[in-house]
């Protein structure tokens, strides 16, 4: 079984190694005798790094713990480089672990903080690239509980409150009071405790004190459904995260040359002025319709059973003509054939209620000649275009066919 360095010093990102075993496969795979990589499990994720060995240095690019407690490291090597029993240097990406140490060890603080004061237990933890998340297993967390927690927790860390690492056996820990009692119980069990505040079981990679947590930032909370998730970043992501967020409202106040905390009121008011100006285009485009069939009407000779209405439009679209067709048809004796060229092309078909002719028939004839979809009722029906050239023409035709 690999020794896992990682399990009492969180802090050791360099370490020599023997190789157990070679697994080759798509990736090729490693088992040690002992690693500081710590693979993904219990919420946090794996580390990465790399493996130096006979001169040749390769990447360890994911570490997973296999069903039987193997750890595997997945490296960018051919198995053929590697051999058991091959001495290896490793060292760990620092960076990316003392990221990993501030989420975990700042889930801790945050899950301790909810639970002493809402008694609001976690039922799990993510950690994600951006953002980590737990899940509370609560019907409702209020805006104020969110301030208070990360109050309280942001108060832990400044107590910089000595986090320790112990083994204790199943029994022993069953009368600590953990927060939480793994599901998965072995013979020894493995506390990280936050000097009197939390005592949990874990196998994760923890901070010494709790000041190297750095800020914690609790973000949106949502619905779940287990719960409650609430959305956190700790230390310098809580840093580049506060960092984003002012930088994205100092542009948006900069649009409104305000200041950053006018910026929700400046833009409901533009959300008002919108919808106004929306209202009132919408009046003029229903009188210029209105208008538009007037004059159309004015100018139709006055022959046979009914008469056709036929135009295509450059300027004015789908909305448009459907309304100038809703607005003819008012008159008595029309077949209404428009077009719009204006992307995507269009054609509306309409006729007055005392003329007999099915329109969607004409739709369905007209579709069919320019590859279009389309449809409606006897009364009223639009179709697309695919070739904007084609509108004119398609227009002539079903006139044509509907004089016959
Ligand atoms: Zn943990």
């Amino acid at each position: 079984m690999t020794e896992r360095l990682y399990y009492t010093d969180s802090f050791l990102y360099d370490f020599e190694a023997e190789v157990a075993e070679v697994l080759p496969g798509e990736r090729t795979a490693l088992v040690l005798d002992r690693t500081a990589f710590y693979p993904t499990s219990g919420g946090q994720v794996f580390d990465t790094g790399s493996l130096r060995a006979n001169g040749s240095e390769f990447r360890v690019t994911e570490v997973a713990e296999d069903e039987s407690g193997k750890i595997l490291h997945y490296m960018e090597a051919p198995a053929a480089a590697l051999k058991a029993g091959q001495k290896v240097s490793g060292a760990i990406d620092a960076a990316r672990r003392r990221d990993h140490m501030q989420q975990h060890s700042g889930q801790h603080v945050l899950s301790a903080a909810f639970i002493e004061l809402f008694e609001m237990p976690t039922v799990s933890f993510h950690m994600g690239e951006e953002s980590c998340t737990i899940d509370l297993n609560a019907k409702a967390v209020s805006t104020d509980q969110i301030v208070k927690a990360e109050s309280r927790a942001n108060q832990i860390v400044s107590e910089n409150r000595p986090v320790r690492v112990r083994f204790v056996s199943v029994d022993e820990a069953r009368t600590l009071g953990l927060r939480k009692l793994p599901e998965l119980q072995k013979d020894e069990m493995r506390l990280v405790e936050i000097k009197d505040f939390d005592l949990c079981a874990c196998g994760g990679t923890h901070v010494a004190h709790t000041s190297q947590i750095g800020p914690i930032l609790l973000r949106k909370t949502e619905k779940v459904k287990q719960g409650i998730r609430v959305e956190f970043v700790c230390g310098d992501r809580a840093l580049r995260t506060a960092r984003k967020d002012y930088a994205t409202l100092t542009e948006s106040a900069g649009l409104f040359s305000g200041h950053i905390y006018d910026v929700p009121p400046q833009v409901r008011k533009l959300l008002e002025e919108g919808k106004a100006a929306q209202k009132r285009q919408h009046a003029l485009l229903e009188e210029i319709a209105e208008l538009c069939a007037a004059e159309l009407v004015a100018r139709m000779p006055e022959t046979g059973k009914f008469r056709v209405v036929q135009k295509v439009f450059a300027d004015r679209d789908l909305t448009f003509i459907k309304l100038l067709a809703q607005k003819l048809t008012r008159y008595p004796g029309l077949v209404v054939l428009l077009g719009s060229i204006v992307t995507p092309a269009a054609v509306v078909f309409a006729r007055s209620a005392d003329v007999e002719a099915d329109v969607s028939a004409f739709m369905k004839q007209a579709m069919a000649a320019v590859g279009g979809r389309g449809g409606g009722s006897k009364e009223l029906a639009q179709g697309g275009v695919p070739d904007a050239t084609r509108v004119a023409s398609l227009l002539d035709e079903i006139a044509a066919q509907a004089h016959s």
